[in-house]
């Protein structure tokens, strides 16, 4: 089987409502989604997603996936794409770097081998385990009482998982942020308190220590990973790192030095379903838990995170994550929350198709 035809869609996904990040340092309002056919000679099309949350976030944006693509694209056409490992060292020979870019070819061509094995993803994965994947809720950055208000709106919709966005220059506030949601945190429900590593050390440790009678736990508190292993040392919270991990040497050392003890896997940050999943199983092998995400886009992403959540033992995965939710257009129909809850279909593949009438025509078209 070889690749005969790459085609790529630009879709705007507006926000429903503005949202920000590191205590109101970074404010976004739409996403800039990539989606990618592969079509082959046997009559087979696969589709994935890239989409980067805005352009502040982490070191990817939405045109530096189709600039990428120019470059890749051609090279991967006459290609096999039953087999994503060697288009994977491929794509990392062609251009060194960047997963991010390589993510939707990657989930593309995982789209392919399970129509071809006539198996759903999470199958190939490592099988499907439990039922419907808790989906963590993404709780804006607020005071005290606005941010509960987000999380009881997000509870009457089933989520009991929340990711709570705190941080900023007042650590003061944060100290009450943390015990006014942990006070109304309700028996069964998980609560967490993401930085997007807004804390210097010095107010991480100051914080966390005024919470240590607390059981949560924090993610990516601080920029470099140094930061991040002092807090762990000067604290007694799990930590859960997020952007800080970009490829498997970054999860090798945090396990090796005992940064963390949670990985926030995004499947576009490590490139691809075939990296993520290496960096689960890792994960597995070191009784490292895991939430497993994106860092963007509509319901073709969120299913490919929902297969490789449904495929992690529910002892292991504390909850997925879910986009399309969050924005105004429907790109494609795919895994969807229901009750706060997100399961992997049961289709050969990816089981998620675009809707053309979202996507317009192809920006770019190789073959
Ligand atoms: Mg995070």
């Amino acid at each position: 089987m070889k690749i005969t035809r790459i085609s790529v869609y630009q879709v705007d996904l507006p926000l429903k409502k503005p949202y920000w990040l590191s205590g109101g340092r970074l404010k976004f309002e739409r996403l800039d989604s990539t989606m990618v056919s592969l079509e082959t000679d046997a009559g087979i099309t696969g589709w994935g997603e890239g989409c980067p949350w805005g352009v502040t976030y982490l070191p990817g944006f939405g045109r530096g996936i189709r600039a990428g693509l120019e470059e890749l694209a051609p090279q991967l056409i006459g290609h096999d794409p039953r087999v994503p490992a060697q288009i994977n060292q491929m794509m990392d020979v062609a251009l060194p770097g960047h997963p991010y870019i390589k993510a939707p070819v990657d989930i593309a061509c995982w789209d392919i081998l399970g129509q071809v094995a006539g198996l759903p993803l999470c199958d190939l994965l490592g099988g499907r385990h439990g039922g419907p994947v808790p989906i963590a809720s993404s709780v804006s950055t607020g005071t005290p009482e606005e941010m509960l208000g987000f999380v009881e709106d997000f509870r009457t919709q089933g989520y009991r998982v929340h990711s709570a966005k705190i941080g900023g220059s007042d650590p003061g506030l944060d100290v009450a942020r943390i015990r006014h949601l942990n006070a109304h945190q309700e028996p069964g429900e998980v609560i967490f308190f993401d930085l997007n590593r807004s804390w210097l050390p010095a107010d991480a440790i100051a914080v966390m220590n005024q919470v240590r009678d607390l059981g949560v736990f924090f993610e990516q508190p601080c920029e470099t990973f140094e930061e991040n292993l002092k807090v762990r040392r000067a604290t007694s919270h799990p930590i859960s790192l997020d952007e800080g991990i970009k490829e498997m040497a970054d999860l090798v050392r945090a396990n090796s030095e005992g940064a963390a003890e949670i990985i926030n896997i995004k499947v576009s940050r490590v490139g691809g379903l075939t990296k993520a999943r290496q960096m689960r199983d890792f994960c597995l092998s070191t009784g490292i838990k895991c939430l497993i995400m994106d860092t963007g886009g509509g319901a073709m992403s969120d299913t490919a995170v929902a297969h490789l959540a449904q495929s992690t033992p529910e002892a292991s995965r504390i909850a997925a994550w879910d986009c399309a939710s969050m924005v105004s257009v429907a790109s494609a129909n795919g895994a969807s929350a229901v009750d706060g809850h997100i399961t992997a279909p049961e289709t050969p593949g990816l089981g998620a198709a675009p809707v053309m009438d979202a996507l317009g025509d192809p920006v770019a078209v190789y073959a």
